[in-house]
């Protein structure tokens, strides 16, 4: 099957009793028993929802994994990743990481005596000088947020098989229509399906997917021992934003190209990060592990004017100034006030997100409309 057809048929068959097309909400949390222990493989849904199954063996079909885990967020997932490590260990990290994950290695596991190391990642070969006997999971988000920063799957994940080294791998930004790092070598794939995946700014939900039985054991086990699951209503939402996970892509992505090149053009705007512009210094490995360059960018004005970059952002009337991303209606963000904030200006500056970054998740409107809206933004 190919990845249109797994987004719409992926894992799904009719409903067992009425043969309903679409996955009924199974909205209980518990499951009749003829006799104790007597029942159709549903006890408790906490550890098992028919709805969420079959959430999750969508997600195992589209990331081409054996096996796929829903959960109540993004973090969440993430939590469950690190949950399999024990105090002592380390993980090598990206460092241009999402704000939230950041928080939750070095606010949440460090206290736990798990060590975590951010390091840059777009040259795979600097990852290796920080290895050690006790790192047991690297973990990769790529592109990178905000800055759109390309890392290699294969070639990390070559490192991470040398060395017996987990990998797991945040495929937010790119979806598996973009990229599948499972397919590159990386051990577990993550997703805040809160973006793309759900695609329409309603659900709150994070995925893994992953191909080996061991590792899915481990984690089935801890999604039910920890309980960070996400609810029937929610599962039923995401599967059927999933169905239209490849209609919507090729829109964002086609509006990042026109969106990207218009702003690479535009007098006022000094530098565009898109993966797919040939002036991307990672666009090389972008066009060898992506199929496409996506709807997500960021770029900076001339002046490097915080005041001016602020003022830019509101007069914005098509892309709404929020958090997030992913859905269909585009957004704008300002990461040294919002989502950076909290990072002090000689670190993000370090990084790229200066005082003019803007970051857009592309939506799918029309692109002439898109356009315009930047412009009046840019000039008045
Ligand atoms: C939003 C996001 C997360 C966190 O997901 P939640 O669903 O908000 O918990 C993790 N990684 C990336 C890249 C994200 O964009």
């Amino acid at each position: 099957m190919k990845f249109n057809t797994k987004t719409i048929h992926g894992g799904q068959s009719p409903d067992k009793a009425y043969g309903s097309v679409m996955p009924p909400i199974y909205q209980t949390s518990t499951y009749a028993q003829t006799t104790p222990g007597g029942h159709k493989g549903y006890e408790y849904s906490r550890t098992h929802n028919p709805t969420r199954d079959a959430l999750e063996k969508s997600f195992a079909s589209i990331e081409n994994g054996h096996y796929g885990l829903a959960f109540g967020s993004g973090l969440a997932a993430i939590d469950a990743v690190v949950k399999l490590l024990q105090p002592g260990d380390e993980v090598v990290s990206t460092n241009d990481l999402y704000g939230g994950t950041y928080r939750l290695f070095t606010k949440v596991f460090e206290k736990f005596q798990i060590k975590f190391q951010f390091i840059g990642m777009e040259n795979a070969d600097q990852i290796e000088q920080h290895i050690t006997p006790k790192t047991k999971l690297i973990w990769v988000e790529t592109p990178t947020n905000p800055m759109l920063s390309i890392i290699d799957i294969k070639a990390v994940s070559a490192i991470a098989k040398k060395h017996g080294i987990l990998l797991a791998v945040d495929n937010t930004f790119a979806t598996p229509y973009l990229q599948q790092p499972l397919d590159l070598g990386a051990d577990i794939v993550m997703h805040s399906a809160t973006k793309y995946l759900g695609g329409h700014s309603d659900v709150v939900m994070g995925a893994l997917a992953v191909k080996d039985k061991g590792l899915a054991d481990q984690l089935y086990f801890i999604q039910n021992a920890s309980g960070a699951v996400c609810g029937p209503q929610d599962s039923f939402l995401v599967l059927r934003g999933v169905k239209t996970l490849h209609v919507r892509m090729q829109r964002h992505c086609e509006n990042g190209r026109v969106v990207a090149t218009f702003l690479q053009q535009h007098p006022k705007v000094e530098k565009v990060y898109w993966p797919g512009l040939v002036t991307h210094p990672n666009h090389e490995i972008a066009v060898d592990q992506m199929n496409d360059f996506g709807g997500m960018l960021s770029f900076t004005t001339k002046g490097n004017n915080y005041e001016e970059t602020i003022k830019v952002v509101e007069r914005l009337k098509v892309f709404t100034l929020a958090e997030s991303l992913g859905g269909v209606e585009s957004l704008a963000g300002h990461p040294a006030s919002m989502t950076h904030a909290s990072i002090p200006k000689e670190v993000r500056v370090k990084t790229g997100v200066l005082d003019s970054l803007i970051r857009l998740s592309v939506g799918i409107e029309d692109a002439d409309d898109l356009m315009a809206d930047l412009k009046q933004a840019l000039e008045s």
